[in-house]
């Protein structure tokens, strides 16, 4: 067989967070007034947390190195030892962040089946524990938008505020896992700015469709950003001249949200040229810039994907016979034809 794409670069296909910075960002990054972020003077950090709470209508920001790190820190603030989190059960809270619920929090996890990662406000407050000895405390409704492992699938703003309402009737946290909540927004039409009114706590990830090369913030009310603080430092997670890359954090903001439209609309090609594919068995329609398909059972995984490496296209399994595609920043239209070729090219040697 020919390898003929070894001498281009890859085309990336497994995550949003291969991205790399681009001049432009390197420049701003390398531009960036510094200061020591755990003495709280570092005026790059302080502008990223303002302007990325301003952005979603709440009232403070910190500036983490992940957003593993701005979940964990945001479930440890809003919960005790003997409480409960209600999250649904693909999380990644849950599924991808090596049980830190149970290990940082002591607290316990009420794990829900959604349609695509998506709950119910009426699933969620069945969820909610009643007032027994036996039972751990519920504490906290923890989202996901866009849902990861839902194929990049979005809430609509009624339902999201639905389950927002049932956790404030119950006195329950509302934490959202935003890792992606941009491509939410781009992709619905709604407003970051009214997201501070059905969430108590925001984590958005920089490093993703963003493009940043590090980063997360978690945004909240001044009271809780600041309790989380102390949480942050406890887990490492203080930072000295994180200015330099909390400018690629505000360039990303600046730069880089308008243009996920791009990526949504690249996901929908490829999902399109996967539902013609005779080896393709099934397509979870793209509301983001995830594709995630399934491979009939003729057609064995680590074959099909080896075949696209073959052809300078990396992507990743998803589960037993399922792919995952992701569109980014550094896949443009060119290397959108690449890959529409080399599906076509699977569909001649099977
Ligand atoms: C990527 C991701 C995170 C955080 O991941 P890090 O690699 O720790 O930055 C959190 N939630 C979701 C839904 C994600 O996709």
């Amino acid at each position: 067989m020919t390898a003929v794409s070894t001498s281009l670069s890859p085309v990336d296909l497994r995550s949003d967070t291969v991205t790399r910075p681009t001049p432009a960002m390197l420049a701003a990054m390398s531009a960036a007034p510094v200061g020591d972020d755990v003495y709280e003077e570092d005026p790059t950090v302080r502008r990223l947390e303002e302007m990325a709470a301003a952005r979603f209508g709440l009232e403070a920001g910190l500036f983490c190195p992940s957003g593993t790190m701005t979940n964990q820190i945001a479930i440890k603030a809003h919960t005790e030892p003997l409480s409960e989190v209600i999250c649904e059960q693909t999380a990644h809270v849950y599924l991808w962040e090596v049980g830190g619920i149970a290990f940082h929090s002591s607290a316990s996890v009420a794990l829900l089946a959604g349609e695509r990662g998506r709950l119910t406000a009426e699933q969620v407050e069945a969820a909610i524990r009643p007032q027994n000895i036996h039972y751990p405390t519920t504490r906290l409704v923890c989202l996901e938008n866009t849902h990861n492992r839902g194929g990049g699938s979005c809430y609509t703003w009624d339902d999201m505020a639905a389950i927002s309402d049932v956790a404030k009737r119950h006195g329950l946290a509302r934490h959202l896992d935003g890792a992606r909540v941009f491509n939410a927004l781009v992709a619905t039409g709604q407003r970051g700015e009214d997201y501070g009114q059905i969430f108590d706590s925001i984590s958005v990830c920089l490093s993703k469709g963003l493009g940043a090369p590090v980063g997360s913030v978690l945004l909240g009310s001044a009271d809780f950003i600041q309790k989380t603080k102390r949480i942050r430092k406890v887990m490492g997670g203080g930072m000295r001249q994180a200015g330099y890359l909390a400018a690629a954090g505000i360039y990303a903001l600046e730069n880089n949200v308008t243009r996920l439209a791009d990526d949504h609309r690249r996901a929908a090609r490829l999902a399109a040229v996967l539902r013609q594919q005779p080896y393709v068995s099934d397509v979870l329609n793209p509301e983001t810039n995830l594709v995630i398909f399934r491979l009939h059972d003729s057609q064995p995984a680590a074959e099909f994907l080896a075949t696209l490496e073959q052809q300078g296209i990396k992507a990743s399994s998803f589960g037993p016979q399922w792919i995952r595609f992701v569109t980014h920043l550094d896949v443009d239209d060119a290397d959108l034809a690449r890959v529409e070729a080399a599906l076509q090219q699977v569909a001649q040697l099977v």
